[in-house]
């Protein structure tokens, strides 16, 4: 039994911004997609993010996307994959904040390429962006570090796409129930769940707390 799991329940009330990893998390991991076609939500998470979005709790999206720089498909490729996205989710009631991707290969030694922060500076040009509320959900271990480089209030590990064989590259505690929280160690999120249907209806659970104890 581990004990020094922080009680994140006061923090989760005040996450109003939500990062989101695009392959692995947000859409089924698809090696190298590009075709739009071939775009699918993670299932189950619709629900929760549009009762997200009415509680004013915004998405944005970051992607490492070095299939460009490794000439594997062109940034209009990406874009369209984009565009259809948008399209699922608007079909959903569901609208991003904001978008920003890193087109380079490892080997371009680039500002943007997660774990690296330049993708959260090119939203902070444009949106007003606070790491004390904002979550981080990935499925790799760049995606937590790239959170928890920005200093963000808390990062998400889900178990799609890279997510299972990176919790245990990270030697993350096997997770026996659809999440959890992790206790401090080198690298390592605030919690780890199945996926991103979890964390998100997790996070419901805790707003709808929180506006429970105002009234
Ligand atoms: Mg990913
Ligand atoms: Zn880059």
């Amino acid at each position: 039994m581990t004990k020094e799991v922080p009680d994140y329940g006061h923090i989760m009330q005040h996450i109003d911004t939500l990062f989101l990893d695009r392959d692995g998390t947000l859409i089924v991991e698809c090696h190298y997609l590009h075709d739009p076609d071939q775009v699918q939500l993670i299932p189950d998470v619709t629900a929760s993010m549009r009762i997200l979005c009415t509680l004013g709790v915004r998405f944005f999206l970051v992607s490492n996307q070095s299939g460009i720089g490794r000439g594997f498909f062109t940034t209009d490729q990406y874009l369209s994959v984009h565009n259809r996205l948008e399209t699922l989710l608007a079909q959903e009631g569901i609208r991003l904040s904001g978008s920003a991707f890193c087109p380079h290969s490892p080997e371009q030694s680039c500002a943007c390429r997660k774990p690296r922060i330049g993708l959260w500076q090119q939203l902070c040009a444009t949106h007003s962006l606070r790491p004390e509320t904002t979550m981080m959900i990935g499925d790799k271990k760049a995606d937590i570090g790239f959170g928890q480089a920005v200093g963000c209030a808390a990062t998400a590990l889900v178990h799609t796409g890279h997510g299972l064989d990176q919790a245990r590259l990270l030697g993350l505690p096997a997770l026996t129930q659809p999440l959890a929280l992790c206790p401090a160690g080198p690298g390592w999120p605030t919690l780890q769940a199945h996926s991103l249907a979890d964390v998100l209806s997790w996070l419901v659970q805790h707003k709808r707390d929180s506006y429970a104890h105002r009234i």
